[in-house]
């Protein structure tokens, strides 16, 4: 398990973490997600592995904690196909029991995508999380699967701004996109945090449009749970 600083842009501060799994084949090197989760996803074993990232998650925030060392939250990924289980709450819940693990220590990171479908039980239940305490992310805003109507009343704390929003920022229409956006989910007193912000342009533009935090490679790569 890999985890990526999250970054307050003014100050540099780390202000979280996101875990994120990698696969260390012994001929093929570092595997990317982005190539074993479509195929694990098919097969439901995904949701073997979000449990042992949560679990790993937990238990490094649990050993800080207990120590009386600094941490900051973490946030996991639940993926579509878990998200709609039934005893994912449960899950989740009786890990931060048995951690000993505060749960505004840890962000729960749901895809717009997986909020779409199946909405009503979904909702519930992200809803019974964040009355644990969790907080509620939802990833990849804005690659196109909710509709700004839903924003009204999703059950969500935090909203992770698309890579793809920084695309070609310097265009003027991009612009005038981020920089509404933005200013939307501030008023929804939403948090907003971008997504792969790679260079100090794109930073300083975020920070104008009234988005402070980010997770980019600018910052930070994802690194081993230890460097972390
Ligand atoms: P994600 O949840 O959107 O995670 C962020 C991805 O963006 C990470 O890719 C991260 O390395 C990458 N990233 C961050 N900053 C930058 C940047 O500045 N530029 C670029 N080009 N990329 C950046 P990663 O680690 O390869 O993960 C890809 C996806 O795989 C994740 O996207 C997530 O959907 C999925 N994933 C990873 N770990 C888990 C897991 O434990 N459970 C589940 N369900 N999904 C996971
Ligand atoms: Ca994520
Ligand atoms: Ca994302």
């Amino acid at each position: 398990v890999y985890i990526q600083p999250k970054v307050n842009m003014e100050t540099g501060a780390i202000i979280g973490g996101e875990a994120l799994i990698r696969w260390r084949h012994p001929e093929l090197g570092m595997i990317s997600p982005m190539d074993f989760i479509p195929v694990i996803e098919k097969d439901g074993f995904i949701i073997n592995v979000d449990v042992y990232v949560w679990n790993e998650a937990f238990k490094m925030l649990g050993r800080r904690q207990a120590a009386g060392k600094k941490v900051v939250p973490i946030s996991v990924n639940i993926s579509r196909l878990h998200a709609h289980q039934d005893d994912m709450v449960k899950c989740i819940r009786g890990m931060g029991i048995e951690h000993g693990v505060s749960p505004d220590l840890v962000g729960l990171e749901v895809t717009e995508s997986g909020f779409s479908n199946n909405t009503t039980v979904l909702f519930e239940r992200m809803q019974q999380l964040r009355d644990f305490g969790f907080s509620v992310h939802m990833d990849d805003f804005g690659k196109g699967h909710s509709t700004l109507t839903m924003l009204k009343n999703e059950p969500v704390d935090v909203i992770k701004l698309d890579r793809d929003f920084l695309r070609q920022i310097e265009n003027a229409k991009n612009q005038v996109v981020v920089r509404n956006t933005v200013g939307m989910l501030n008023a929804l007193d939403v948090h907003v945090i971008a997504e792969g912000v790679e260079t100090q342009e794109q930073a300083d533009f975020l920070i104008q449009c009234g988005c402070y935090d980010a997770q980019g490679f600018y910052y930070y790569r994802p690194m081993p749970m230890e460097e972390f």
